[in-house]
């Protein structure tokens, strides 16, 4: 039978790997993030809306920006009043574009691209970014969660199999509230969390069963050169080390 929850299909996804690309064009995740109709697949994000707990969650997240701590920086500004924190992000969406993404990890991108939405801000701030005018640089637009839930549906309209979040961390609780808002008007594709991988497991836990899909970098093996390429991060490799264990457990 073909899986249904996250989990199974994250199961499936990692056996697939186990087993080789063969194996893993026909698992159901595959054929679901390029948008092919798979019976008894759904996004556990529909679930969790339906029952008003991605709402409460989304609000849960937002209430931490009062003391953020959303990234493993726990820099504690509040967002709230409008303070901006290492990331250089207050309480306010700003996003720098969104579109269909051709060059994306191949599997995510299907026949319509990977529905990519790139947020501006990051609290890793490497050295070498190769966005750097986004993460670093302020480039985008400050926007509402009304807006992040437009462009979603915009994307899905267009064709994408799924939805990409490019640097979502700082801003987690408009990304939820936004999938709450969009999931009520029809949104229904998988999401993505495309992360430099430095995130908090209790943030993480917050995000279970709503992202169907992570996609996360390991930068490092070495806290010293995290420190001294990303802004003082020397506990990334740790961090992103437990990180990415939550994300495939
Ligand atoms: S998300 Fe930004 S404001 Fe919040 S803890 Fe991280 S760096 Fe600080």
């Amino acid at each position: 039978m073909a899986p249904t929850t996250r989990r199974e299909i994250i199961k499936s996804a990692c056996f697939a790997a186990a087993a080789g690309l063969a194996s893993f064009i026909k698992s159901p995740l595959f054929a679901a993030v390029q948008g092919k109709a798979i019976i008894g697949f759904k996004p556990g994000y529909l679930k969790l809306h339906r029952s008003g707990e991605l709402k409460r969650r989304g609000e849960a997240l937002w209430a931490l920006m009062e003391r953020c701590e959303l990234c493993p920086r726990m820099c504690g500004v509040n967002k709230l009043k409008g303070e901006k924190g290492f990331c250089g992000a207050d309480a306010q969406l700003e996003v720098s574009s969104f579109h269909p993404h051709f060059g994306e990890e191949k599997p995510l991108v299907g026949s319509g691209g990977s529905g990519a939405i790139f947020l501006t801000h990051c609290g890793l701030r490497c050295v070498f970014c190769i966005n750097w005018q986004i993460s670093q640089g302020g480039a985008g637009y400050r926007l509402s969660i009304a807006d992040l839930a437009d462009m979603m549906l915009h994307l899905q309209a267009g064709g994408c199999p799924n939805i990409n979040f490019v640097t979502p961390t700082h801003y987690a609780p408009h990304i939820l509230l936004a999938v709450d808002s969009a999931a009520a008007r029809g949104l229904k594709i998988p999401l993505v969390y495309n992360t430099c991988g430095w995130e908090r497991l209790s943030i993480l836990k917050v995000l279970d069963g709503v992202v169907d899909i992570y996609l996360p970098d390991f930068k490092y093996a070495d806290g010293r050169m995290a420190a001294k390429y990303s802004s003082g991060a020397l506990a990334y490799v740790q961090d992103t080390q437990q990180a990415l264990l939550e994300m495939h457990r």
